[in-house]
């Protein structure tokens, strides 16, 4: 992993470039708040001092949250509550205090990657209305905290119309989303699986029908 090491400090940035290398990962060395402001796209994550010398840490980490969604972990000697809290609440993804155990650096950096590399694949959606929760991500629907059973297709429906709450979505539009292709032949596939989930969310008038067009989810 390509870490960028803010640190102008060199006894502590040349032992972190060396630590972070022998177990394997890419260390870039930078020394003031701009050089991580104009490298961030270099860098896979940042760990960052907060005391540089042409800023302030907590300064250069608000600027660079407004241009980038790169993991950050804060590395500092400041150790008092506000700073914690402002740098976390700053955007850092992770705080640690120096002089930090390699152990437990080493292992943060690997959570903190860990978690942006599954927030960036997998954003977790859901959708709620009323008592029904739908969870677009692990495709599961809760109706009043108990979790319906749906088959793939009837969710495959449910996602397309929840995706638009309020506006009405053709036959055809679902039938080329859960279907692939809008063939006349599954038109009456499309009745029966709308019929089916309608009776599983037990809702009436949650799905309504849009005559001669389609449907349409909420009101
Ligand atoms: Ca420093």
């Amino acid at each position: 992993m390509r870490i960028a090491v803010v640190e102008d400090d060199d006894g502590v940035g040349d032992a972190l470039v060396e630590a972070l290398t022998a177990h394997g990962h890419d260390p870039v060395r930078m020394r003031r708040g701009a050089d991580i402001l104009l490298g961030h796209r270099e860098a896979d994550l940042v760990l960052l001092d907060l005391g540089l010398p042409d800023a302030d840490g907590l300064q250069v980490l608000r600027q660079l949250r407004s241009v980038s969604d790169v993991p950050v972990v804060v590395l500092t000697a400041r150790n008092d509550e506000r700073s914690v809290v402002r740098g976390l609440r700053g955007g850092a993804d992770d705080y640690l205090v120096k002089p930090a155990r390699l152990a437990e650096l080493l292992a943060r950096i690997e959570v903190v990657s860990r978690r942006s590399r599954v927030a960036a694949q997998e954003p977790v959606r859901t959708v709620t209305t009323g008592d029904i929760v739908i969870d677009l991500t692990a495709r599961t629907v809760e109706a009043a905290g108990e979790p319906v059973a749906l088959t793939a297709k009837e969710f495959d429906l449910l996602a397309v119309l929840v995706e638009r709450p309020g506006s009405a979505v053709s036959r055809q539009q679902l039938m080329d989303a859960v279907w692939g292709d809008a063939y006349v032949a599954i038109s009456r596939s499309l009745d029966v699986h709308m019929t089916a989930l309608r009776a599983k969310l037990a809702r009436p008038g949650l799905i309504s029908t849009i005559r001669g067009y389609g449907y349409r989810w909420g009101n």
